[in-house]
């Protein structure tokens, strides 16, 4: 029997590194500090598995599947790449190479949760902070369009609500919380100030928040279904805070005009620092969407939605996006990494992807594996194998290994790198 400390979990973006694993005859028999998903990813993640690479749903080796896969991708005119938030970094390294190998479109998840941060980010900038300052400092915060008693089990406990810091010594004693939703949630129970707002209003109450804080009047008695008096003590609040943050989620950035939502809640929080600390940060989902954008953006100079067609890097969010890629039918074959679209995309995309040749890499069985030409079954990263993930406030994480793979199990990375060197050869070496 071993057990293993310090264990990353790898599955939401919090990426807490304080589990305890133990091991025996290279099982994992039990863990500590787990939250309910956790401990399921890491007790069943031998559930679902795929076993072995399948080619027109016939068994095979990996050899063959991944020659055929490199025939598909090397001959391919619109080659699409996509997923990537739920793998290690080294195997994001080796699809943007494999991209540019096959001059092919190349796009993460964040296109479907989080992009209008990411535009936001690289236009006007994001007031980012870490979340160990935030354990320490935050005497108010603020949840928007978030709900972290579902999707992200330990983030009050660990980093916002509840834990005792430097200057929070008190923990929930010393911080007032809001939260901001367009209906009641299991956290709205336990915040100081709830406000249930019209769906879709939220630019609207943000732009109501900044204009108090510049001392505008406003002659209203509400703003999307709030009364005004409580928007102004809101505001009284946050200027008073000394280090106030926001936490948004999709609740934000995929409602009407996500965008415009995003850059006006960083003004808002940009208005804030007139009078104190404020920082904003997204509640990023998967282990390592944030890994997704970071390593692309240096190897391609964009975070995602980049067409490597004319032999470097361009980057359109509309045009090459995974989904308005498959909307338009054009792209003649794809390479799906760590993800599940056909379970998450519309209807229109995925019935294209339905009749272009599909290759998927994964390790459990999903909706796309199930309507895929070749299937690779990889090791899961942070179980089966180690590698680099990005935590949403951008903090490296280093997954550990802590049991082997089935035999013949690769994981992501390894697998792109056999890829890419077969490609290699059908092209003449190239
Ligand atoms: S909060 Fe997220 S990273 Fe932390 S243990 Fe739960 S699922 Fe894992």
């Amino acid at each position: 029997m071993e057990v293993f400390s310090d264990v990353v979990c790898p599955f939401c973006g919090c990426l807490c590194d304080d589990l305890e694993i133990t091991v025996e005859n290279n099982k994992i028999i039990k863990t500590k500090n787990s939250c309910a998903i956790s401990l399921s990813k890491f007790m069943h993640h031998e559930d679902n598995r795929l076993n072995y690479p399948t080619v027109d749903g016939r068994r095979t080796d990996l050899v063959e599947a991944i020659n055929e896969s490199a025939k598909i991708l090397a001959s391919a005119k619109r080659p699409l790449i996509y997923g990537l938030s739920s793998t290690e970094c080294e195997a994001i390294n080796r699809s943007i190479e494999l991209a540019e190998l096959i001059g092919g479109v190349i796009d993460s998840t964040a296109s479907v949760c989080h992009g209008p941060t990411i535009i936001t980010e690289q236009s006007i900038g994001l007031i980012k902070s870490t979340l160990g300052e935030i354990k320490n400092r935050a005497d108010l915060i603020i949840f928007w369009g978030s709900n972290p008693t579902e999707s992200h089990l330990r983030h009050l406990t660990r980093y916002s609500m509840f834990p005792t810091g430097l200057f929070t010594p008190e923990g929930r004693k010393n911080r007032f919380i809001v939260a901001v939703d367009v209906r009641k949630t299991k956290l709205s129970r336990i915040v100081d100030l709830f406000l249930e707002i019209e769906p879709n209003k939220d630019f609207e109450l943000i732009s109501a928040l900044r204009a108090i804080v510049r001392g505008v009047k406003i002659e209203a008695e509400q703003v999307s279904g709030i009364p005004i008096n409580i928007l102004k003590e809101l505001a009284e609040r946050m200027k008073k805070a000394r280090f106030g943050v926001v936490f948004y989620g999709l609740g934000l950035t995929q409602s009407e005009m996500g965008d415009m939502n995003v850059n006006a809640a960083v003004g808002l929080v940009s208005d804030l620092n007139h009078h104190t600390k404020f920082v904003i940060l997204p509640m990023r989902g998967h282990f390592n969407v944030a890994g997704a954008n970071t390593v692309s953006s240096w190897l391609s100079g964009y975070p995602f939605a980049i067409d490597y067609s004319r032999g470097y890097s361009r980057y359109n969010p509309g045009e090459f996006t995974a989904v308005d890629l498959l909307e338009r039918k054009e792209a003649d074959a794809a390479l799906i990494i760590a993800s599940d679209p056909v379970a998450h995309f519309p209807a229109s995309a995925v019935e294209h992807l339905t009749k272009i040749p599909l290759i998927t890499i994964d390790q459990k069985v999903n909706m796309t594996t199930l309507l895929s030409r070749i299937v690779i079954p990889a090791a899961t990263v942070g179980i089966e194998a180690d590698g680099t993930a990005y935590r949403m406030d951008g903090i490296p994480i280093r997954l550990k290994k802590i049991i082997e793979p089935s035999e013949g199990i690769l994981p992501d990375s390894e697998i792109l790198k056999m890829m890419i060197d077969k490609i290699r050869v059908l092209k003449g070496g190239y």
